[in-house]
């Protein structure tokens, strides 16, 4: 059966049609998927028969709060989402003055391994649906009864190891009779998937590539990052040159700076002088401490000199600030932890 909230109207009417319903019915129902209702006996203004109907023919992916911690330090709220088939996701929604961001999750679990991360330490379990992506976005904006205006795909999973159901994702949640989210505000994150990086160049959304790089060179990202066995430093960055050329759009680098392993003079010299001449943006990340991992985040005064050395070089970069730190809001590890429960 197919999931009406993965559907475009177009689809959605074709689908309609085909199971013998009138044409019309499909803008209601996609009216009520788009307000991110979780079953076809809340679309009220639908016969009851046809919602029996509907279900019958069609399935409705749902994003379902199981558990959620607000951080009292600066309002970011965690979530534990619950699909329909018992997996959970995990989501952080964090306030800026420019509006609200969703940090959304692409996959149950992740199969990409990286090192120093919670999510990759579960292994890849599914793929989500588009629509379990867009309901992640209306589970939070009914709970939290405000507009998600940004999005980024940087939870639990690898969107570009999810290709087909993230661009399917992206049509939607930025159609104008959709969530319409500008693809402007929208962030994609991915640690490398370079064949999927020229897909989504000539893909034409015009949205942010952050790809997180972590290490400035082959023999330090072969430990590090698993992919980079398959893809390697230079391979990445020209993919990144091409993106650059093709669409115009900055992209940003994601750096997370583990104590004593990439944190170094030496790995901010090399860093600078591969990145030297690209329209990018480093995002430098103190790497987070995840149960049954050794790694050490870098402390404040490591992080400054590397930003320091970037900038130096004429390379622009920030050191993100941390939200949510009481509810430990970064993605992976409030699965992890209900699961021990
Ligand atoms: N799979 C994608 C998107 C999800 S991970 C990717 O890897 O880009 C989102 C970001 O969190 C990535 O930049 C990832 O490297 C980072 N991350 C993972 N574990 C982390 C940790 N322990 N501390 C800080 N950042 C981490
Ligand atoms: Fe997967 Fe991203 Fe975690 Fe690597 S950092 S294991 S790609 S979720």
């Amino acid at each position: 059966m197919q999931d009406v909230k993965s559907m475009t109207l177009a689809e959605l009417t074709a689908a309609v049609q085909e199971a013998g319903l009138p044409k019309f019915r499909a803008k209601q129902i996609y009216e009520w998927l788009v307000k991110g209702v979780n079953s076809f006996d809340e679309m009220t203004n639908l016969p009851k028969d046809l919602r029996a109907t509907l279900s019958q023919h069609f399935t409705l992916s749902t994003a379902v709060i199981r558990r959620k911690l607000v951080s009292q330090l600066d309002g970011t709220v965690k979530y534990l989402f619950g699909l329909a088939d018992g997996h959970c996701v995990e989501g952080v929604v964090m306030h800026y003055h420019h509006g609200h961001t969703l940090c959304l999750s692409t996959q149950v679990g992740c199969r990409m391994g990286c090192s120093f991360c919670a999510t990759g330490m579960q292994g890849l379990t599914r793929n989500l649906t588009a629509g379990e992506m867009l309901s992640q976005i209306t589970t939070a904006q009914n709970d939290l009864d405000l507009r998600i205006n940004h999005v980024v795909l940087m939870g639990m999973g690898e969107p570009l190891d999810n290709y087909d159901q993230t661009l399917r994702f992206l049509e939607l949640v930025t159609a104008e009779d959709h969530l319409n989210i500008s693809a402007r505000h929208i962030s994609l994150s991915t640690c490398g998937v370079v064949d999927k990086i020229d897909l989504l160049a000539k893909a034409g959304f015009p949205l942010t590539l952050s790809i997180s790089l972590h290490a400035p060179n082959d023999q330090l990202r072969d430990t590090l990052m698993p992919i980079n066995r398959k893809w390697k430093v230079d391979t990445l960055l020209n993919a990144c040159k091409e993106y650059v050329d093709q669409t115009g759009r900055r992209i940003s680098f994601e750096y997370i700076l583990i104590d004593g392993v990439n944190d170094t003079p030496a790995c901010a010299n090399q860093l600078a002088a591969k990145l030297k001449g690209m329209l990018c943006h480093v995002n430098l990340i103190p790497a987070n401490p995840v149960p049954g991992k050794t790694h050490a985040g870098a402390c404040r005064k490591a992080a400054l000199a590397f930003q320091k050395q970037l900038c130096d070089r004429g390379i622009n970069a920030t050191i993100r600030r941390t939200l949510g730190s009481d509810i430990n809001a970064s993605c992976g590890q409030l699965k992890n932890t209900s699961e021990q429960e």
